[in-house]
Protein backbone atom coordinates (compact mmCIF):
# COMPACT_ATOMS: atom_id res chain seq x y z
CA UNK A 1 0.00 0.00 0.00
CA UNK A 2 1.69 3.20 -1.11
CA UNK A 3 0.73 6.68 0.78
CA UNK A 4 -1.60 8.89 -1.34
CA UNK A 5 0.59 11.84 -0.39
CA UNK A 6 2.85 9.86 -2.21
CA UNK A 7 2.09 11.68 -5.91
CA UNK A 8 4.29 9.59 -7.66
CA UNK A 9 5.80 6.48 -7.50
CA UNK A 10 8.03 4.78 -10.12
CA UNK A 11 8.63 0.92 -8.98
CA UNK A 12 11.57 -1.06 -10.75
CA UNK A 13 10.97 1.33 -13.78
CA UNK A 14 13.21 -0.03 -17.00
CA UNK A 15 13.00 1.91 -20.52
CA UNK A 16 14.79 0.28 -23.37
CA UNK A 17 14.30 1.75 -27.00
CA UNK A 18 14.74 -0.16 -29.80
CA UNK A 19 17.68 1.30 -31.94
CA UNK A 20 20.52 0.58 -33.84
CA UNK A 21 22.96 -2.25 -33.64
CA UNK A 22 21.39 -2.62 -30.04
CA UNK A 23 18.50 -1.74 -28.08
CA UNK A 24 19.28 1.15 -25.62
CA UNK A 25 18.48 0.58 -21.84
CA UNK A 26 17.50 4.37 -20.94
CA UNK A 27 15.86 3.63 -17.61
CA UNK A 28 17.45 0.11 -15.52
CA UNK A 29 15.83 -0.23 -12.62
CA UNK A 30 14.51 3.54 -11.35
CA UNK A 31 12.58 3.43 -7.72
CA UNK A 32 11.87 6.98 -7.04
CA UNK A 33 9.19 9.01 -4.58
CA UNK A 34 7.30 13.03 -5.29
CA UNK A 35 5.46 13.32 -2.33
CA UNK A 36 2.98 16.47 -2.11
CA UNK A 37 4.80 19.57 -1.24
CA UNK A 38 8.31 18.38 -2.25
CA UNK A 39 10.26 19.77 -5.14
CA UNK A 40 13.20 17.20 -6.15
CA UNK A 41 15.99 18.10 -8.47
CA UNK A 42 16.51 15.15 -11.28
CA UNK A 43 20.70 15.60 -12.13
CA UNK A 44 22.95 13.43 -13.96
CA UNK A 45 24.97 13.75 -17.63
CA UNK A 46 23.13 13.88 -20.78
CA UNK A 47 21.45 10.98 -21.95
CA UNK A 48 21.42 9.59 -18.28
CA UNK A 49 17.94 9.25 -18.80
CA UNK A 50 15.92 12.67 -17.12
CA UNK A 51 13.61 12.96 -19.88
CA UNK A 52 12.72 9.26 -20.30
CA UNK A 53 12.32 8.85 -16.70
CA UNK A 54 9.86 12.54 -16.33
CA UNK A 55 7.83 10.87 -20.00
CA UNK A 56 7.55 8.10 -18.44
CA UNK A 57 5.70 9.83 -15.08
CA UNK A 58 3.67 11.97 -17.38
CA UNK A 59 2.50 9.18 -18.86
CA UNK A 60 3.86 10.19 -22.48
CA UNK A 61 5.49 6.51 -22.40
CA UNK A 62 5.33 3.44 -21.18
CA UNK A 63 7.60 1.11 -18.90
CA UNK A 64 9.27 -1.70 -20.54
CA UNK A 65 9.48 -3.31 -16.40
CA UNK A 66 8.16 -2.07 -13.68
CA UNK A 67 5.30 0.03 -12.51
CA UNK A 68 4.29 3.66 -12.58
CA UNK A 69 1.91 5.09 -9.78
CA UNK A 70 0.19 8.05 -9.55
CA UNK A 71 -1.78 8.74 -6.32
CA UNK A 72 -0.76 5.69 -5.34
CA UNK A 73 -2.59 4.22 -7.93
CA UNK A 74 -0.86 2.13 -10.77
CA UNK A 75 -1.23 3.98 -14.17
CA UNK A 76 -4.00 2.75 -16.00
CA UNK A 77 -3.44 0.44 -19.28
CA UNK A 78 -6.17 2.58 -21.62
CA UNK A 79 -5.34 5.56 -23.41
CA UNK A 80 -8.38 7.26 -22.39
CA UNK A 81 -7.77 6.76 -18.71
CA UNK A 82 -4.12 8.16 -19.48
CA UNK A 83 -5.13 11.06 -21.28
CA UNK A 84 -7.40 11.77 -18.46
CA UNK A 85 -4.94 11.87 -15.95
CA UNK A 86 -2.24 14.19 -18.21
CA UNK A 87 -4.62 16.56 -18.30
CA UNK A 88 -6.19 16.43 -15.14
CA UNK A 89 -3.06 15.91 -13.04
CA UNK A 90 0.10 16.44 -14.56
CA UNK A 91 1.85 19.97 -15.18
CA UNK A 92 4.32 18.78 -18.05
CA UNK A 93 7.31 21.63 -19.07
CA UNK A 94 8.92 20.12 -22.24
CA UNK A 95 12.46 19.86 -22.80
CA UNK A 96 12.15 21.32 -26.41
CA UNK A 97 8.96 23.40 -24.88
CA UNK A 98 6.32 21.94 -27.69
CA UNK A 99 4.64 25.41 -27.89
CA UNK A 100 2.10 25.65 -31.22
CA UNK A 101 4.20 28.17 -33.70
CA UNK A 102 1.68 29.12 -35.25
CA UNK A 103 -0.62 30.52 -32.99
CA UNK A 104 0.39 33.22 -30.16
CA UNK A 105 1.53 32.83 -26.50
CA UNK A 106 -2.30 33.19 -24.81
CA UNK A 107 -3.44 30.66 -26.89
CA UNK A 108 -0.88 28.11 -26.05
CA UNK A 109 -1.66 28.82 -22.41
CA UNK A 110 -5.45 28.33 -23.11
CA UNK A 111 -4.95 24.83 -24.20
CA UNK A 112 -4.83 23.00 -21.19
CA UNK A 113 -7.82 25.08 -19.63
CA UNK A 114 -9.89 23.97 -22.67
CA UNK A 115 -10.16 20.41 -21.11
CA UNK A 116 -10.99 21.70 -17.23
CA UNK A 117 -13.77 19.67 -15.75
CA UNK A 118 -15.78 21.64 -14.53
CA UNK A 119 -15.93 23.35 -18.13
CA UNK A 120 -14.93 27.30 -17.99
CA UNK A 121 -16.46 29.95 -20.04
CA UNK A 122 -13.85 31.24 -22.63
CA UNK A 123 -13.25 34.78 -20.69
CA UNK A 124 -12.29 33.19 -17.86
CA UNK A 125 -9.82 31.33 -19.59
CA UNK A 126 -8.21 33.79 -21.16
CA UNK A 127 -8.01 35.50 -17.61
CA UNK A 128 -6.16 32.58 -16.23
CA UNK A 129 -4.07 32.60 -19.08
CA UNK A 130 -3.04 36.41 -19.07
CA UNK A 131 -2.05 35.83 -15.06
CA UNK A 132 -0.26 33.02 -15.94
CA UNK A 133 1.84 34.32 -18.66
CA UNK A 134 2.54 37.50 -16.24
CA UNK A 135 3.47 35.35 -13.58
CA UNK A 136 6.37 33.98 -15.73
CA UNK A 137 7.36 37.71 -15.99
CA UNK A 138 6.14 37.98 -19.97
CA UNK A 139 4.89 41.67 -20.78
CA UNK A 140 1.83 42.00 -21.80
CA UNK A 141 2.82 43.17 -25.39
CA UNK A 142 4.07 39.73 -26.40
CA UNK A 143 0.77 37.89 -25.42
CA UNK A 144 -0.26 38.14 -28.56
CA UNK A 145 2.43 37.19 -30.75
CA UNK A 146 2.96 34.10 -32.08
CA UNK A 147 5.03 31.92 -30.58
CA UNK A 148 7.23 30.61 -32.97
CA UNK A 149 8.25 34.50 -33.06
CA UNK A 150 9.28 34.60 -29.70
CA UNK A 151 12.84 33.96 -28.45
CA UNK A 152 14.11 30.66 -27.13
CA UNK A 153 13.59 31.86 -23.34
CA UNK A 154 10.43 33.21 -24.01
CA UNK A 155 8.81 30.09 -26.03
CA UNK A 156 10.16 28.61 -22.50
CA UNK A 157 8.02 30.54 -20.52
CA UNK A 158 5.17 30.04 -22.52
CA UNK A 159 5.60 26.42 -21.78
CA UNK A 160 6.05 27.24 -17.94
CA UNK A 161 2.86 29.15 -18.10
CA UNK A 162 0.50 26.25 -20.29
CA UNK A 163 1.96 23.65 -17.55
CA UNK A 164 1.58 26.12 -14.08
CA UNK A 165 -1.94 27.57 -15.74
CA UNK A 166 -4.27 24.18 -14.39
CA UNK A 167 -2.42 24.24 -11.11
CA UNK A 168 -1.64 20.53 -11.89
CA UNK A 169 -0.97 17.94 -8.67
CA UNK A 170 2.33 17.12 -10.19
CA UNK A 171 4.59 19.24 -11.87
CA UNK A 172 7.31 17.63 -14.46
CA UNK A 173 9.66 19.93 -15.45
CA UNK A 174 12.47 18.94 -18.21
CA UNK A 175 15.70 21.64 -17.89
CA UNK A 176 12.82 24.51 -17.56
CA UNK A 177 15.38 27.21 -17.48
CA UNK A 178 18.17 25.91 -19.86
CA UNK A 179 17.22 29.11 -21.72
CA UNK A 180 16.51 31.68 -18.60
CA UNK A 181 18.87 34.06 -17.21
CA UNK A 182 19.67 34.51 -13.58
CA UNK A 183 16.95 36.71 -12.23
CA UNK A 184 14.12 34.55 -14.26
CA UNK A 185 15.43 31.34 -12.65
CA UNK A 186 15.17 33.34 -9.40
CA UNK A 187 11.57 33.91 -10.59
CA UNK A 188 10.35 30.42 -12.31
CA UNK A 189 11.47 28.58 -9.03
CA UNK A 190 9.83 31.26 -7.34
CA UNK A 191 6.63 29.95 -8.58
CA UNK A 192 7.16 26.11 -8.53
CA UNK A 193 8.15 26.29 -4.82
CA UNK A 194 4.72 28.61 -4.44
CA UNK A 195 3.03 25.41 -6.36
CA UNK A 196 4.82 23.33 -3.85
CA UNK A 197 3.36 24.90 -0.74
CA UNK A 198 0.06 24.61 -2.06
CA UNK A 199 0.52 21.09 -2.29
CA UNK A 200 2.07 20.38 -5.46
CA UNK A 201 4.85 18.09 -6.05
CA UNK A 202 8.19 18.43 -8.28
CA UNK A 203 10.24 16.77 -10.38
CA UNK A 204 12.45 19.10 -12.18
CA UNK A 205 15.50 17.96 -14.27
CA UNK A 206 18.38 19.87 -14.54
CA UNK A 207 22.18 20.45 -15.26
CA UNK A 208 22.03 23.97 -12.94
CA UNK A 209 23.08 23.64 -9.50
CA UNK A 210 21.34 26.90 -9.23
CA UNK A 211 18.22 25.36 -9.58
CA UNK A 212 19.09 22.03 -7.63
CA UNK A 213 19.61 24.25 -4.50
CA UNK A 214 16.56 26.05 -4.77
CA UNK A 215 14.83 22.41 -4.18
CA UNK A 216 14.03 20.29 -1.23
CA UNK A 217 16.58 17.07 -2.63
CA UNK A 218 18.21 16.32 -5.29
CA UNK A 219 18.38 12.75 -7.25
CA UNK A 220 21.16 11.74 -9.68
CA UNK A 221 20.89 9.68 -12.83
CA UNK A 222 23.76 7.96 -14.24
CA UNK A 223 23.64 5.65 -16.98
CA UNK A 224 19.85 4.74 -15.98
CA UNK A 225 20.30 4.10 -12.37
CA UNK A 226 20.04 6.71 -9.34
CA UNK A 227 23.09 6.37 -7.81
P1 LIG B 1 18.67 12.96 -20.69
O1 LIG B 1 17.34 13.65 -20.65
O2 LIG B 1 19.23 12.67 -19.34
O3 LIG B 1 19.64 13.68 -21.56
P2 LIG B 1 17.24 10.94 -22.24
O4 LIG B 1 16.21 10.38 -21.34
O5 LIG B 1 16.81 11.93 -23.27
O6 LIG B 1 18.44 11.51 -21.36
O7 LIG B 1 17.95 9.73 -22.99
C1 LIG B 1 18.45 8.59 -22.34
C2 LIG B 1 19.00 7.60 -23.37
O8 LIG B 1 17.92 7.07 -24.13
C3 LIG B 1 19.94 8.24 -24.38
O9 LIG B 1 20.95 7.28 -24.70
C4 LIG B 1 19.06 8.51 -25.56
O10 LIG B 1 19.80 8.52 -26.76
C5 LIG B 1 18.11 7.33 -25.51
N1 LIG B 1 16.78 7.66 -26.09
C6 LIG B 1 15.88 8.56 -25.58
N2 LIG B 1 14.76 8.57 -26.33
C7 LIG B 1 14.96 7.66 -27.32
C8 LIG B 1 14.16 7.19 -28.43
N3 LIG B 1 12.93 7.67 -28.65
N4 LIG B 1 14.69 6.25 -29.24
C9 LIG B 1 15.93 5.74 -29.01
N5 LIG B 1 16.74 6.13 -27.99
C10 LIG B 1 16.25 7.07 -27.17
MG1 LIG C 1 16.75 15.45 -21.43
Amino acid sequence: MIEVSCLLRLEGVTKSFRANPNPVEALRGVTLEIKAAEMVALMGPSGSGKSTALSLAGLMLRPTGGTVFLSGEAAPDDERGRARLRNSFVGTVHQSYAVIGDISGIANVEIPLEYASPRLPRGRRRELAREALGKVGLGEDIYSRRASSMSGGQQQRVAIARALVVDPRLILADEPTAALDGKLIGIIMGLLRDACKAGAGALIATHDERVASCCDRSLTLVDGAIV
